[in-house]
């Protein structure tokens, strides 16, 4: 009874091995035969991955399933789907992150980090004080396209949606809203809990104008502190989201 226990232990430990080497291919959606991006297809072949490999398939809203290649050559390739896949790496609530818009490069590393640490939804935010205004088109594709890459590294079934931006005002509350803003006393560890969807909003380098403040309290948020030393614009929605990820969820 001891070996059937051990073997099987065995089995279980390394069935869990070859699915975290799987490889990961994102599909537009799950269904019988799923033929590849040219780029997708380009990657299998540098991959050297063979007719009858078994990769994992995500549609990037939550499904998932192993799938079998089926063809692989000039032309593209193609799967077969198969059975359908738990994929349990969501957080038990919806998390959105509203984060103003940065200077440079910035938002590629928070949209990055954000899709590791689980968010649902980036909400991008124009701010009073904000350095930039807007954001251009492929600039947003592009962060759309890091939260497909990054989702698909951190083994989620979910892309994260990245909204383009709205006035900070006009972000409307569903459930639990904090804000970070430095001097406040409030802890969001102390209020936090898993029963309804969490929005966390973090500001522009120049801080959030009193105004802005006042606007998203009377909504309901709830100013927080992350300590007493003064966080970059991009590293104060990683301080937020890093909370949430030590609850263990
Ligand atoms: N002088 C600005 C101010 O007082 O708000 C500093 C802004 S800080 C560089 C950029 C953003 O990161 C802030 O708007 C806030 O959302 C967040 N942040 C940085 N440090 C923080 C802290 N210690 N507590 C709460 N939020 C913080």
């Amino acid at each position: 009874r001891m070996d059937l226990d051990v073997a099987r232990s065995k089995q279980r430990a390394a069935q869990q091995r070859s699915a975290v080497a799987m490889h990961r291919v994102k599909v537009s959606a799950l269904v019988r035969v799923m033929p590849l991006s040219i780029g997708e297809s380009q990657h299998l072949r540098v991959l050297r991955l063979g007719i009858g490999t078994e990769v994992r398939v995500f549609d990037g809203q939550g499904g998932e399933a192993s799938a079998t290649l089926v063809r692989l050559d000039e032309g593209g390739a193609m799967l077969e789907l198969g059975e359908a896949v738990v994929n349990d790496r969501e957080t038990p609530q919806p998390v959105t992150l509203g984060v103003a818009l940065l200077k440079g490069d910035k938002l590629s590393d928070v949209v990055r980090a954000a899709t590791e640490l689980g968010v649902s939804t980036v909400q991008l935010l124009q701010t009073r004080h904000a350095d930039v205004q807007g954001i251009g088109d492929q600039k947003l594709l592009r962060l759309r396209r890091i939260a497909a890459e990054a989702s698909k590294q951190s083994r989620r079934a979910v892309t994260p949606e990245v909204l383009a931006p709205i006035v900070l005002t006009h972000l409307t509350l569903n459930g639990q809203g904090f804000l970070a803003h430095p001097g406040s006393t409030e802890r969001l560890t102390d209020t936090l809990h898993w029963e309804t969807p969490v929005t966390l909003v973090s500001g522009p380098e120049g801080g959030f104008a009193d105004a802005e403040v006042a606007a998203l309290t009377a909504l309901g948020f709830t100013a927080i502190t992350l300590g007493p030393r003064i966080l970059r614009a991009e590293t104060a929605p990683l301080a937020l989201l890093g909370a949430l990820a030590a609850t263990g969820v």
